[in-house]
């Protein structure tokens, strides 16, 4: 599970410039992080070009490990737990912290003799139920005093809905999201996962505080957390189906399956689902269960037992079981000392609510079943919505990630609305084992790693073929978009990285040596030594934009244990590029990154999506010009893939400035982000660039250019392996470190085939002869397994006929064509990206 902790490294790197902004592989990091400094990942950490640092990027990469390791009961427990309450960030929120007194936290274990065995139906859950029917009961005669009031409801394309199809007014505390479903149609009811809901207004009547609303989630459990960003503009919030509504409503969003918002509720709720299971089944005492990006895990208490994947059957039939019953997912609103009585049996779940929820103050729970959960919600209407569920893995943990607590069971499922769709994961997951980028770079002998030099690839011939394609294919398209390239040094003296504002946060990430008793590091990232080249000699309005672009190597000091594979590495190269505007050209400029990105991702063959993450709680510069800039990249953006097209992460920007999360999708339907494009207003500030306007008025003849960072691959290595899995080895041709191998069937004809190769190769084509002494039958077939893209046999007929007699590599036999006409359509298939 390490992929996946990514977490936290990103300590205290607030107020760090730029580009510290680690691809989110590499900010992981298995370093201890002090408890009091984690932070969200979220508005902090960047990446140049690599991974994202949105929570559900980062979990969905996560999640592709997630399915390969297993994770281990080891130290990187601490990270597991701190993940997965940052996941806990978009659904399940409860209640706000607590200032009251806290339960003895020097007490390590407190699970004890709450479980002793596995027993089924434990006698507790009976006694759960009885409390909440009667606290249920003191809720329904407080709400009865709620007066139902007429309200609209406005849906997105403007439409505006008051009644039922029968007539019955909509109101509030009586309609809910599902019946205003009903009343456009039963499917879109039926299809809706979870709303999205943005009041108009609150009736009078309606308390956040009474109704368990208010306040962030105690299920951040890590202290020193970032507070909930409120500076967003977006009040929409998520709400369960079945809820009724609270007031009239500007715009109701019903999300289906295949948004992010609605996976997590669903998958959430899943969670809950496999929580009952767990109680009925074995008496597991629960603890969280949160979604992740790929499906969902529960963690529970079992005493000295501990769950086996001999388990996993009865699990996925018990969670059937509960979905045949569409048990409903009721909201309870609760105080604090109902609470404590409904989970005394639950020591994990006391402990949360004594040093979580304040005194006197409310929660809310969710019932399914015999499942009662403290829970902020929202959920899917009822489990029957489940259709289809896995149980994929099972681990050990401890309570809160610390080794010294409890050790607790770890079991992780996937579902689904529909079984088709648990099939095709499936089908993806093995598909995505087989093409681990690290079995076949090893086994094409593209690469290879040596413990002389941790984390730094040795690109072998073949894969540096590859490698240097990809840069070649990038340079020629900035010579082709008004790129100048440039070579910059490798190390700097530390006072570079002062300056920046890397050396005070992200030194630990980068490696520092003595140079003539000065402080000397390896660069990390380019974006400085490009600002000195900025800062090199006056520049002028009419010199901008300053697109420079540099695939320089950059060195990141990554811990040994944390490499894996190319997709975390210490040595590395990107695509990238550092654009020097004028504010007035900003558009134009993300506009055409966005371009640039569309074609190299459409020649790739993976769709993406644009996510525009706005400035965050804690954000570096004047709010007008954060505004100025997040409307230049919505415009681009408007005009790139067309209003509607996109969503907004709010809050979610870089602290420096605003930028454009590009998630691209691969043949396993995983999601990567390798491209970036993200505006910055710190950097120019810091290394004090400026350029000469064109006005005579004092003050105003020099301006601040803005620098936007861009990558369109990201890191070369890390794309190297998406694109090795994206397409399971099987390089297309324009790419292809093994274009052709001619196969002769007789050794009389190696003279001619020596001339073919010539020709190939001056060709440009990577061609091979097989005069080894085998059978030409399997001289065919190994060319096949080696990946060549052409098998060019040549015999008799063939010499006569200056031809070659052509099959590819899924033995589908071409047949015989001229030397010098198949050297001509090949080279036009290498140029369209064939
Ligand atoms: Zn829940
Ligand atoms: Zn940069």
């Amino acid at each position: 599970m390490d992929d996946d902790s990514f977490r936290a490294f990103l300590t205290g790197i607030l107020s760090v410039a730029v580009c510290l902004i680690l691809p989110a592989y590499i900010a992981y990091s298995s370093r201890e992080v002090p408890k009091k400094t984690v932070v969200k990942e979220k508005s902090n950490s960047v990446s140049e070009g690599e991974s994202s640092s949105s929570s559900s990027s980062k979990a969905a990469e996560r999640s592709v490990s997630d399915t390969k390791k297993p994770s281990s009961n080891s130290n990187n427990n601490k990270e597991s737990f701190n993940k997965m309450s940052e996941e806990q960030v978009t659904q399940g929120r409860r209640a706000t912290e607590a200032q009251g007194p806290s339960m003895d936290m020097n007490k390590k274990q407190i699970g004890g003799d709450s479980f002793v065995q596995r027993t089924k139906n434990p006698e507790w859950l009976k006694t759960r139920n009885d409390i909440i029917e009667k606290i249920k009961a003191r809720r329904a005669e407080e709400f009865s005093s709620k007066k139902p009031v007429d309200i609209t409801v406005t849906m997105p394309d403007g439409n505006v809905l008051d009644k039922q199809k029968d007539g019955t007014p909509f109101q509030a505390w009586k309609t809910s999201p599902y019946d205003v479903a009903v009343a456009i149609s039963q499917g879109l009811a039926d299809a809706s996962i979870v709303a999205r809901v943005t009041y108009e207004k609150y009736v009078d009547d309606y308390d956040a505080v009474q109704d368990g609303s208010a306040g962030a989630d105690i299920m951040e459990l890590e202290e020193g957390h970032e507070e909930e960003d409120t500076s967003s503009e977006d009040k929409s919030m998520l709400w369960d189906m079945t809820r009724p509504l609270v007031g009239p409503v500007s715009k109701l969003e019903f999300l289906k399956f295949d948004d992010r918002d609605a996976k997590n509720v669903f998958w959430h709720s899943s969670s809950h689902i496999m929580g009952e299971a767990l109680e009925r089944l074995f008496g597991n005492k629960l603890t969280v269960g949160p979604p992740l990006a790929n499906g969902f895990f529960y963690d529970s208490y079992m005493g000295k037992d501990n769950l086996r994947e001999d388990d996993y059957k009865s699990v996925e039939q018990e969670v059937g079981k509960i979905a045949k019953q569409k048990q409903k997912f009721e909201r309870v609103v609760i105080t604090k000392d109902e609470a404590l009585e409904l989970f005394a049996d639950n020591p994990f779940k006391v402990q949360i609510l004594t040093n979580k929820v304040p005194d006197g103050s409310r929660t809310t729970i969710y019932r399914c079943g015999d499942l009662i959960d403290l829970c902020r919600g929202p959920h899917i209407a009822h489990t029957g919505k489940v259709k289809a569920f896995a149980a994929t893995q099972i681990s050990a943990t401890n309570w809160l990630g610390d080794t010294d607590n409890d050790s607790l069971q770890r079991i992780y499922g996937i579902s689904f609305p529909d079984k088709k769709q648990l099939k095709v994961w499936k089908e993806n997951m093995e598909k995505a084992k087989e093409r681990d980028h690290r079995r076949i770079m090893a086994k094409q002998e593209l690469v290879f790693f040596h413990e002389l030099s941790p984390g730094s690839a040795f690109w072998l011939p073949h894969g540096n073929r590859i490698y240097q394609k990809l840069i070649e294919f990038i340079r020629k398209q900035y010579w082709d978009r008004g790129y100048d390239e440039v070579t910059t040094p490798n190390m700097f003296n530390l006072d570079l990285w002062h300056k920046s504002g890397h050396a005070m946060h992200y030194k630990d990430n980068m490696f520092c040596f003595d140079v003539e008793g000065q402080e000397f590091a390896m660069k990390p990232m380019n974006c400085p030594g490009h600002c000195l080249m900025f800062d090199s000699r006056i520049r002028s309005y009419r010199d901008l934009p300053l697109r420079l672009a540099d695939f320089g190597v950059l060195h990141r000091n990554e811990l040994s244990g944390a490499l894996t594979g190319l997709t975390r590495v210490r040595r590395f190269a990107q695509d990238d590029a550092h654009l020097f505007c004028r504010e007035d050209q900003i558009t134009d400029e993300v506009k055409a990154a966005l371009e640039f990105m569309k074609f190299v991702y459409d020649i790739f063959g993976m769709t993406y999506k644009l996510e525009l993450s706005t400035r965050p709680k804690k954000a570096l510069g004047e709010k007008e010009l954060w505004d100025k800039a997040e409307a230049s990249l919505a415009l681009a953006m408007d005009e790139f893939a067309g209003k509607g097209n996109w969503r907004v992460n709010p809050g979610d920007g870089a602290f420096y400035g605003p930028k454009i999360d590009i998630k691209v999708m691969d043949a396993m339907e995983r999601i990567h982000q390798c491209a970036t494009i993200q505006l910055d207003f710190q950097l120019p500030i810091r290394f004090d660039l400026k350029y000469t306007t064109d006005s005579k008025e004092e003050g105003k003849q020099f301006a601040r250019p803005v620098m936007v960072h861009r990558a369109m691959l990201g890191s070369v290595e890390r794309m190297f392996a998406v694109l090795c899995e994206h397409w399971g080895g099987k390089w297309p041709l324009w790419c292809s470190p093994r274009q052709l191998m001619i196969v002769p069937v007789h050794a009389r004809f190696n003279d001619y085939c020596e001339t073919v190769r010539a020709k190939f190769h001056k060709a440009g084509f990577y061609v091979d002869v097989d005069t080894s002494k085998n059978t030409f039958q399997k001289k065919v077939r190994s060319a096949q397994l080696a990946q060549y893209n052409y098998q060019l046999v040549v015999g008799e007929t063939e010499e006569t006929n200056q031809s070659v007699n052509v099959r590819n590599r899924d033995n589908e036999v071409e047949g015989e064509i001229k030397v010098d006409e198949l050297v001509e359509k090949l080279l036009t298939a290498v140029a369209e990206f064939k």
